[in-house]
């Protein structure tokens, strides 16, 4: 009895310090924890990656992804007018819910790199007013104005940097991009130092659908020529139509040529009023690319209205897998899928 008590003790004290030298010396292939700046990790953290339960993080890369639109951003609040304030909030809104930021080009492109479980969504600026990118004077210097748009998406980028920093800018020749005229090839050339775009919005905000093909495409190749110039080798390749009215041909908005400049826009945007397909999906088009306008207050706030309808429909978000490689799309959903856009991506479908 006593003997066997002993052996038992015995057993326990040589299993503890096994588990004990296991966990020390770690032969089982689990996460080491890196040495500081040891000459095999280079002082760089060695990760290794989990792989990700598509079905936990219900990803679904044909759902619908929203662009969202502003028009003038300011003191007051209309109908085509959001407050700094206001804009601010909405930016937080959308980190809360689950957004992150992707640039309109890289959707276009199908290149989506969300982080996964997460949601892209697109900020898109019509008219280049001076809210959304100010400069203003400090210590004799001029500086982002912190209260504009451009100011407030740099510090939520500061705050939360995975929220990411991305958005066109649509602007005009007439009148000049964000209105200082002085400054306007500086904004220009930062918006694009940032990682942001610039996009067609035409030389003279016509309506598109009283121009001959010629004069369409003088519209869109001077744009193109006049950012050229200030940034050489940035190629302005998207559009939004003024008031969302088409060109006779929808065509001539996609490209065209005059006097010499060409343009190719890979996506034109529409003024109203839907979130976009996923560019995997049966039906998306990107030559008229719908959008999602922010406006309104309280109960009439466009955008919280549409992140509401995502939460009753979750189905219908898309909600990236975190490889910009891969697209994968729950079984149910499936049949959304339009094979012939995936391309050199794997699609994986899953139940
Ligand atoms: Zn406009």
């Amino acid at each position: 009895m006593f003997k066997a008590k002993n052996l038992l003790l015995w057993a326990i004290l040589i299993l503890f310090t096994f588990t004990l030298l296991g966990c020390s010396t770690d032969t089982s292939g689990s996460i080491k924890e890196p040495e500081e700046n040891s000459p095999e990790n280079n002082g760089e953290e060695i990760v290794q990656e989990e792989p990700i339960d598509l079905k936990e993080i219900k990803a679904n890369e044909v759902g619908q992804i929203m662009v969202l639109e502003w028009h003038v951003i300011g003191e007051k609040e209309g109908r085509w007018a959001r407050t700094y304030e206001n804009f601010r909030k909405d930016l937080e809104t959308l980190y809360e819910r689950g957004y992150r930021l992707v640039s309109l080009r890289d959707v276009l492109n199908n290149n989506i790199s969300t982080e996964a479980g997460f949601t892209p969504v697109i900020l898109t600026f019509d008219d280049g007013t001076s809210g959304h990118f100010r400069y203003i004077e400090k210590d004799g210097e001029m500086i982002i104005d912190p209260t504009c748009a451009v100011g407030i998406l740099k510090e939520m980028n500061e705050l939360y940097p995975d929220f990411g920093l991305e958005a066109t800018f649509f602007v005009n020749k007439y009148p000049i991009p964000f209105e200082q005229r002085a400054y306007w090839q500086d904004k220009v050339k930062e918006v694009i130092e940032l990682g942001m775009d610039i996009g067609n919005h035409t030389v003279n905000h016509p309506k598109l659908n009283k121009l001959s093909q010629e004069e369409v495409a003088k519209e869109l190749a001077l744009m193109v020529e006049m950012i050229e110039e200030v940034v050489p080798g940035y190629k302005m390749d998207t559009l939004a139509l003024p008031f969302g009215i088409k060109p006779q041909d929808i065509n001539w908005a996609v490209q065209g040529e005059y006097q010499g400049i060409d343009y190719h826009n890979i996506g034109v945007l529409d003024v109203g009023s839907t979130p976009m397909k996923s560019p995997v999906a049966k039906g998306y088009d990107p030559t008229l690319l719908p959008r999602v306008q922010v406006f309104g207050e309280g109960a009439e706030d466009n955008l919280l209205k549409w992140l509401d309808y995502f939460d009753k429909n979750p189905h219908l978000r898309y909600i990236s897998d975190g490889d910009p490689d891969t697209i994968a799309v729950p079984k149910d959903q499936e049949e959304k899928v339009d094979t012939s856009r995936i391309g050199e991506k794997e699609l994986i479908i899953y139940e």
